[in-house]
């Protein structure tokens, strides 16, 4: 059965917190994405992949020992992320990232889609499909001139300057997060007043602690997601609904009163 739709109430005081709001961090996860078409390849049931085929293929130990597996594997995902477009969860948090004040976007996804609606200040905790790097001089190169040819004919990305393999920066299992990019997560979230979870069921660590750090810091905590999360118990409003129809009604009221 389908959670009851968001009361109008729900929505006008999520609006009047995000009205309210000095500092705004917002949490978005591979629900925010879905929407657009981009499978959430992490969690079950996604219909294009088994749970633990990810983990294993999309692995540091895997992409090292035979980058094959893993290109074979990231070929579809690239495809679909390379032809997605921004949809209206991500539209309406550029847009209130550009009529307001301080806000952030810390995001678990790798698609750039925040960006490509035109979101500054994004920190993408998992890397980005974006730029690749050489695994043997280390030089980066925008993915744009390399994603393409490897999307329609599957030839592994070589460097141009020494023909070493060209790994996408995203952060596989097996890999640290970037240091850099927790370091500002966690900035952000002990500076923020608001944090809203967007779209993540928060079942990844350590970004999945950061909701109670911005809690710990004062910080007021909505959660829209399709699924319930552990910290809905804790948070000021919860809507179980999509992000895509949901975020833009409230950052609606929100700038417009
Ligand atoms: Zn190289």
């Amino acid at each position: 059965m389908n959670p009851p739709p968001a009361t109008q109430t729900t929505l006008d005081d999520a609006a009047e917190l995000f009205r309210k709001a000095k500092r705004v961090v917002v949490l978005t996860g591979a629900g925010v994405s879905t929407p657009s078409g981009i499978p959430d390849f992490r969690s079950e049931g996604s219909g294009l992949w088994s749970r633990d085929e990810p983990m294993e293929v999309a692995s540091l130990s895997i992409f090292r020992r035979a980058p094959e597996r893993f290109f074979n594997w990231f070929r579809p995902l690239a495809s679909q992320i390379f032809d997605a477009q921004p949809n209206p969860a991500h539209t309406a948090l550029a847009e209130f990232q550009f009529a307001s004040r301080q806000n952030t976007i810390i995001t678990q996804n790798i698609d750039g889609l925040h960006q490509k609606a035109g979101s500054k200040h994004v920190v993408e905790m998992h890397g980005t499909l974006s730029t690749l790097s050489c695994t043997q001089c280390y030089k980066k190169f925008p993915s744009k001139e390399y994603l393409k040819p490897f999307i329609e004919n599957g030839l592994i990305p070589l460097c141009p300057n020494c023909n070493g393999i060209l790994k996408p920066d995203v952060i596989l299992f097996g890999e640290q997060l970037p240091q850099s990019a927790w370091q500002a997560a966690q900035r952000a979230t002990h500076q923020c007043d608001l944090m809203l979870v967007a779209g993540s069921s928060l079942e990844v660590l350590p970004v999945a602690g950061l909701p109670i750090q911005a809690l710990d810091h004062g910080a007021h905590l909505i959660v829209i997601n399709n699924t319930t999360t552990y910290v809905n118990v804790r948070a000021d409003i919860v809507i179980t609904d999509n992000v895509a129809t949901i975020i833009p009604k409230i950052i609606k009221r929100a700038i417009h009163g």
